[in-house]
């Protein structure tokens, strides 16, 4: 029988509650489907840093990286300095365990609704690719004579061709296994180095991919053009800060944070994925059963076409879709079911929904990615 060991960071605020959901989905479509997972709790996030003082401890590390994937619910509280965790957890993560590329699906389901007329179903399923290591990310710089009105900062932006070469090699790979389309958004206006790194780089690997059409769009102008006209992409594959940027503008557009979800993506499988929601530990509804925990079901899914199990990936998908399509709203108390329930309820829906009614159009996110899946195992030798 096939068998996954996940790694599983609840972490802080909503992060518990639609984790728990997420492994009742996970756990219907194994049983469903027949492998099983095996998972391991890890202990970090703001509760932890406040109690032990470490961000990521060395042991924690080691025993994530045993792991053929890691399912993040959220981390962050008031109590600890912004950065802190993002950057000694989340970047760090990223980092170690080359996750070069952050997946966004910014995907309309049927019967959910788009804040934004004319954004429906048929025109709104695109992916943005975001590089996940470098850019403004690197951290370089320093503030000087701080405090003071002679203080200067500095924050280095870096793009190197290699992590640039690993982002857009990948989205060519994803755009022809959907619908044959990429887009480079960045600002090569105006930030004329990076940005020619980077259209070379697309110029480059692109001609390896002659069936795949190239498309740019400068990232202030994306901003029109996402919520006006999803349609027009495909694949976009971007640079770490705007593709956190415009990949929220994505969110907006497809209901909400309650329903995005993200892979932060080894394409080698040398080291193991990590699988989040894209919101954030919410401290404002903490502990209030009102979190929507669709983004956490939704980005299990893409854990396990990660981990190459399309069948069950789109069986938790299509139930999550299902689930949130009869939703008066989608957040708060106004769902009319607290997060416990909801995460039962697509539980329930993945273990036995019709599979004429999983909706899993050819070249769907989904399909791409477990198409795409290096055997984790195989890849780590
Ligand atoms: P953090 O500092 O951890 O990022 P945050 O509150 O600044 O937390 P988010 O957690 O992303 O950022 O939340 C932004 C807003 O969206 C909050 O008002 C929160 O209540 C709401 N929200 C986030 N996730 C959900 C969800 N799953 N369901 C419903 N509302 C949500």
């Amino acid at each position: 029988m096939r068998s996954y060991r996940l790694a599983v960071i609840a972490g802080d605020g909503i992060g518990p509650d639609v984790t728990a959901a997420a492994l009742a989905g996970v756990e219907a479509v194994s049983r469903r489907f027949g492998f099983t997972v095996e998972t391991t709790d890890v202990d970090l996030g703001a509760e932890a840093y406040l109690r032990t003082g470490e961000v990521l401890d060395e042991a924690s590390q080691s025993t994530l990286a045993e792991h053929d994937a890691i399912l993040l619910g959220a981390v962050g509280d008031p109590r600890v300095p912004p950065g802190v965790l993002e950057r000694g957890l989340i970047v760090a993560l990223r980092i170690a365990f080359a996750q070069s590329v952050n997946i966004r699906p910014v995907r309309l389901y049927p019967g959910v609704p788009s804040p934004v007329a004319g954004v429906h179903p048929g025109n709104c399923d695109l992916v943005i690719v975001r590089e996940n290591t470098e850019g403004l990310y690197a951290g370089g710089g320093g503030l000087t004579h701080p405090g003071t009105p002679q203080a200067v900062a500095l924050q280095n932006s870096v793009t190197t061709a290699a992590a640039t070469t690993e982002a857009v090699e990948f989205s060519f790979r994803l755009a022809a296994a959907r619908r044959g389309r990429l887009t480079l958004c960045h600002k090569t206006n105006i930030l004329t180095h990076a940005g020619r790194l980077w259209q070379e780089v697309v110029d480059e690997v692109g001609a390896r991919y002659p069936q795949v059409e190239r498309d740019y769009v400068h990232v202030d102008a994306m901003c029109q053009h996402l919520p006006l006209d999803p349609g027009r992409f495909d694949v976009v594959v971007t640079d770490n800060l705007f593709g956190d940027i415009i990949s929220d503008l994505g969110a907006t557009i497809q209901g909400g944070l309650g329903v995005a979800a993200s892979a932060n993506h080894n394409p080698r499988g040398s080291a193991p994925s990590m699988y989040e929601p894209v919101h954030g530990s919410a401290p404002d509804i903490a502990g209030t059963g009102t979190a929507n925990p669709a983004a956490a079901t939704l980005s299990a899914a893409l854990c396990l076409a990660g981990l190459g199990e399309h069948d069950a990936a789109v069986t938790l998908e299509a139930a999550t879709a299902s689930v949130l399509a009869e939703l008066p709203a989608l957040a708060g108390t106004a769902m009319g079911a607290r997060t416990g329930e909801l995460g039962e309820r697509i539980a329930a829906r993945a273990a036995d929904i019709d599979a004429a009614v999983v909706a899993d159009p050819a070249g769907s996110l989904l399909s791409a990615l477990a198409g795409l899946a290096p055997a984790p195992a195989e890849a780590r030798g």
